[in-house]
């Protein structure tokens, strides 16, 4: 049975609850951020790169804030007395995976794909996880904006190696670094003229005079064994187990006849995330698409 909890009444999320996770993405994403700022801002604008930057790096980290923000504390879909009909309409059962039974704790229907979230005590719609970071469920209803999240973290990445590979690339420039190992070399206009003097640097003539003793070494006692082998008699060696075990299996031959009623292709499941069944007209109406 669920049972009331008064902290609910007036928070918008249960802090006596793990939001450990909330408080360690927040001073990760404070920190990186403020070093980035202490450390690069004073090279920007740069050489390669303009003002707009000093705001645009603002707004993406302010962007994946707020989709944090907005994936933990929104609704995942939670499946309830009033809504259970609509969900099951929704999520037929395949009577596979699937079969029509009762949650033991929330004593209604569970819809297929639905799944009871132990940390959340509830019904989820289309469960996919519970999110340790996010303090919540991620279902139905706001799994959109939790990989609106993720695919916006994987940009911010790049933008923020690329920003500072160009503030590097800046101050490499404006220092004229280049032009004073160029001339530090005592060649003249040239930085590709620096190749023979790194060669000797890396000692490139060891290298080889290395790899060839090598292959000497290896040679002979490859003549070695096969001198023992001919002299022994040729056996050839047992079966190897991990060969023996990645065999081909007569069992891999059986066609699978893939019948998964909840797969609408990809564009069809990709909308699927984008506007969830429940926020469309057809839900409310109680109809099945
Ligand atoms: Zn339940
Ligand atoms: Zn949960």
């Amino acid at each position: 049975m669920l049972q009331p909890k008064l902290c609910k009444t007036w928070m918008p999320f249960n802090f006596s609850k793990d939001v450990l996770g909330v408080i360690i993405y927040l001073a990760i994403i404070g920190v990186t951020y403020f070093l980035v700022v202490k450390s690069s801002f004073q090279y920007i604008p740069g050489y390669y790169l303009s003002e707009v930057h000093r705001f645009t790096s603002f707004l993406a980290v302010g962007v994946g804030v707020l989709l944090f923000i907005l994936t933990s504390f929104s609704d995942p879909g939670t499946v309830k007395a009033e809504n259970v009909t609509k969900y099951v309409c929704a999520y037929p059962y395949d009577n596979i995976i699937y079969t029509e039974k009762e949650c033991s704790t929330c004593k209604i229907l569970k819809p297929a794909r639905s799944k009871h979230c132990s940390i959340c005590d509830r019904c989820v719609a289309r469960f996919d996880h519970h999110c340790g970071w996010m303090n919540n469920c991620i279902g139905e209803k706001n799994i959109r904006y939790f990989m609106a999240f993720l695919v916006w973290h994987f940009l911010l990445c790049l933008y923020g190696a690329v920003v500072l590979g160009l503030v590097l690339a800046s101050r490499l420039k404006e220092l004229k670094v280049i032009y004073i190992l160029t001339a530090y070399y005592g060649v003249e206009n040239s930085f590709f003229s620096l190749a023979p003097h790194i060669v000797q640097t890396f000692k490139w003539q060891d290298y080889i005079n290395w790899k060839r003793k090598l292959n000497e070494t290896k040679t002979s006692a490859a003549a070695l064994k096969a001198s023992i082998s001919g002299m022994t008699g040729e056996k050839k060696p047992p079966e190897s187990k991990w060969r023996a075990f990645f065999r081909r299996s007569p069992l891999e031959d059986v066609e699978v006849t893939k019948d998964n009623i909840y797969d609408k292709g990809f564009v069809r499941n990709l909308l699927e995330i984008v506007c969830p069944l429940s926020s469309k007209r057809s839900f409310t109406h109680n109809k099945v698409d």
